[in-house]
């Protein structure tokens, strides 16, 4: 893993064409007209006038279907007709396109040549349309039935040596029904090798919330947030990422609500916010939201969190019983005497220093805090994809016991998560590290011995890939060559492979870096009628804030070799387990009521779940924390001691976070454009400070080549333009997936194992051809 050096274009990266990127006047505000006419011209441009309004009128309604975009919650009882924001709109038309992938495209288009094109452009062409195949040392995929897919698929797994040779992936798109199969399948098979998107994303979150307050979810809903006086939200940007949790942050305001936001880059959407559906606010200036924002360093989080938990308790020594929530403390709490002794210890240089936030400005942020008596706390990647990202979290956690904000109504903690059902498919058992409780209660309803070996994470299963332990790879959803960190060394991994497989709805890179064979597997959107043996099916997801849903399907799906995913799996286990298996899939397949039957057996909170989920708006999964009940081994909720991290960055080295453009859904590029930042027509950029660029000699639109350094290797990464940016000195910007090459696979965060995708070390340097020209 050393050395590796990315040009441009590689097979594995997305070629795009940097001199193109323009960069203009970025928009003052979110949402408002603009998010209308973005709205309108993609429904358009994918789906059809017509056909476009239906669908999005289906879009998050109860008799409707979930979008299959972030997992920000719906009101729980009155919802709008336009219940949807520009990029849900966005991914909505992404699946219900009228475009299609066709063999006949295949037959046109040979892998080497598609590697050639750019993601953007692969995610244009449609919907894949039948199952293909790339058969060994074959240049082009070709049509196969889904017979011969399945017993393909069935014959490589069964002829490993180990069924822990095989590596079986979710995105966070599946749905529960679709999940809790796919589970049991890889069980029954005999592995516990599930790694999902949420190793890459708020796996910090659970491992931080599951220690400290016995649950791995957030304890908020979305009427707390009306109740709400104070809500912070740090390392995160829901204009981009999370749009409609922007009308909820501007209800809150409304109501009087104090909203203190927390990150490298200033966000429009956490300045501005115009509700597209408020006509009358077209023509004003919208809401102004944060009341404060305080511009942290990259990874200064703990360090401004213990300086906002210093002046707290120097308030409290000011007025003594009136600050911290003693009787929460003392009743529900332990560990507070070594922790209070560990903040009082914190020098304010060093807290002042690290995070980069002036003494002033973190005690007007401990003063929103102090006057609010219910506090809300949101967060996303920006805090869990560091080495200390656990860490973040607990002193979020533990700033919050300091004032008994957990656990009563308008207060509590709300990780942020970025796929519709990531938070869902855990509940299902997607999970390498089940617990034993779950595994017992599996095994017993399905009659058969789970394996209990703790299977690969993501991180842990591209190790295995590249050192051939794992010689399958399976993944239901997802782009996860994109998705992953150390692009290069990742296509390595999979090219290691006798077999790799993708359900998938549309083209993406994943599917032309391949294993010896490569299968993908098209499968039904969300937006489509799933029809089985016994009648139309719905399927159910859960949300950021565990309200569990159904989700119906409406549109003719894009072809009629179209599976839907409980159906792939079904298929798949039948023919890979035969007779090993105990269980009917065809009849789980055939009504997914008869799943969701045997989930409310498995899963603790779903009892009688085919009842409670027709309820309109569904049902909420029990939460022992929002009752204060702490399920930890101690019953306490637990205060934790971090120290402050530190970055020893060379003087000419700087710290890299990579971000979302406006443009994008994850790995889905929907455009080239990032309005919100003023970033026109590319996306190889790096957003600099401008004093750091004065003091580097750059200028803006300069052609740069950017080198990671981790313990001793260099990552490189040609070909970014250098954009002049409000970012913290020493910090600089990227856009996620061009930048993962520069990744480190081996750098993870303590605990979660999650990628450190947002500290990268790197340097910055004329890019070779300026330099050649020049010379
Ligand atoms: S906020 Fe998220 S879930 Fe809601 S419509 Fe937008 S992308 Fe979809």
């Amino acid at each position: 893993m050393s050395d590796q050096e990315s040009t441009t274009p590689s097979s594995a990266q997305s070629p795009e064409e940097p001199s193109l990127v323009q960069i203009k006047p970025m928009s003052k505000v979110a949402g408002g007209v603009p998010s209308i006419i973005a709205t309108a011209r993609t429904a358009w441009n994918e789906m059809g006038m017509a056909r476009g309004v239906r669908t999005l009128l289906k879009l998050n309604q109860q008799a409707g279907f979930d979008c299959p975009g972030c997992a920000w919650p719906e009101p729980d009882k009155e919802r709008s007709h336009a219940e949807f924001c520009e990029n849900g709109a966005k991914h909505v038309a992404d699946e219900a396109t009228t475009k299609r992938v066709t063999p006949e495209f295949f037959r046109k288009w040979n892998v080497a040549d598609l590697s050639g094109k750019s993601d953007y452009w692969l995610g244009k062409q449609g919907r894949i349309t039948n199952p293909i195949v790339l058969r060994r040392r074959a240049t082009n995929y070709e049509q196969i039935t889904w017979d011969e897919a399945f017993a393909l698929i069935a014959v490589e797994l069964n002829s490993l040596n180990h069924p822990d040779e095989a590596v079986f992936y979710t995105s966070g798109r599946t749905s529960n029904e679709a999940a809790f199969l796919y589970q049991l399948f890889v069980r029954q098979f005999g592995t516990n090798n599930l790694p999902d998107c949420s190793n890459m994303c708020h796996e910090s979150s659970g491992s931080a919330l599951s220690e400290t307050i016995g649950v791995g979810k957030g304890t908020v809903t979305l009427e707390d947030f009306n109740l709400a006086r104070a809500i912070f939200v740090i390392g995160q940007n829901p204009g981009t990422n999370h749009p409609r949790m922007l009308s909820a942050l501007q209800k809150a305001k409304r109501n009087g609500c104090k909203l203190v936001h927390i990150n490298p880059l200033p966000e429009v959407g956490m300045k501005q916010f115009k509700h597209p559906q408020e006509v009358l606010e077209w023509l004003g200036e919208g809401t102004t939201l944060a009341d404060l924002f305080l511009q942290v360093r990259i990874n200064g989080d703990v360090a401004l969190l213990k300086g906002i938990m210093k002046a707290l308790f120097e308030a409290e020594e000011r007025s003594p019983g009136q600050v911290l929530d003693q009787e929460f403390i003392k009743g529900y709490t332990s560990g507070f005497e070594e922790f209070a002794a560990g903040i009082k210890k914190a020098s304010w240089d060093k807290i002042t220093e690290q995070s980069g936030i002036a003494r002033m400005q973190i005690d007007a942020a401990a003063q929103v805090f102090i006057e609010s008596e219910r506090t809300i706390f949101c967060w996303a990647m920006g805090l869990t994809q560091h080495k200390n990202a656990v860490a973040n979290i607990q002193e979020i956690v533990n700033l919050m016991l300091l004032r008994g904000q957990i656990g009563k109504p308008g207060a509590g903690l709300c990780p942020v998560r970025g796929h519709s059902n990531v938070q869902g498919d855990r509940t299902m058992g997607i999970w390498e590290r089940p617990t034993d409780t779950f595994l017992d209660k599996l095994g017993s309803e399905f009659d058969f011995e789970p394996p209990r070996r703790h299977g690969y994470d993501t991180v842990k299963a591209i190790e295995a890939m590249h050192a051939k332990k794992a010689r399958v790879f399976f993944a239901l959803g997802g782009n996860f060559l994109s998705a992953t960190p150390d692009t290069e060394y990742t296509a390595e991994a999979l090219r290691q492979c006798k077999l790799t497989v993708h359900v998938s709805t549309k083209l993406n890179r994943a599917h032309l870096i391949t294993g010896e064979q490569a299968l993908i597997l098209p499968c039904l959107g969300r937006t489509e009628t799933d029809l089985q043996a016994s009648g139309p099916q719905f399927v159910t997801t859960e949300n950021s804030m565990a309200v569990v849903q159904a989700s119906r399907g409406f549109l003719r799906p894009a072809s009629e070799e179209l599976l839907s995913e409980p159906a792939i799996v079904a298929g798949l286990a039948s023919a890979t387990l035969g007779e090993r298996s105990q269980v009917d899939w065809e009849e789980l397949k055939s009504n997914y009521d008869l799943i969701r039957d045997r989930i409310a057996r498995v899963v603790p909170g779903f009892d009688d779940y085919n009842a409670r989920v027709g309820q309109p708006g569904g049902f909420y999964l029990p939460n022992a924390a929002r009752q204060r009940t702490f399920k930890t081994a101690s019953g306490r909720a637990i205060f934790t001691v971090h120290a402050m991290p530190k970055h020893d960055l060379k003087a000419d080295q700087y710290l890299m976070m990579t971000i979302r453009s406006h443009d994008q859904f994850n790995t889905s590029i929907y455009g080239l454009d990032d309005r919100y930042r003023g970033v026109y027509g590319g996306r190889r950029v790096v957003f600099l400070n401008r004093d750091d660029m004065h003091c580097e000699n750059f200028a803006g639109g300069q052609m740069v080549d950017l080198f990671s350094h981790f313990e001793g290797e260099e990552r490189i990464a040609r070909h970014f333009v250098v954009v002049p940016y409000s970012i913290p000195r020493r910090c600089a910007a990227t856009y996620f997936p061009e930048t993962n090459v520069l990744v480190p696979l081996r750098s993870v965060a303590d605990k979660s194992n999650t990628p450190v995708s947002k500290s990268v070390v790197i340097s910055i340097r004329p890019s070779s051809e300026e330099r050649n020209a020049n010379s």
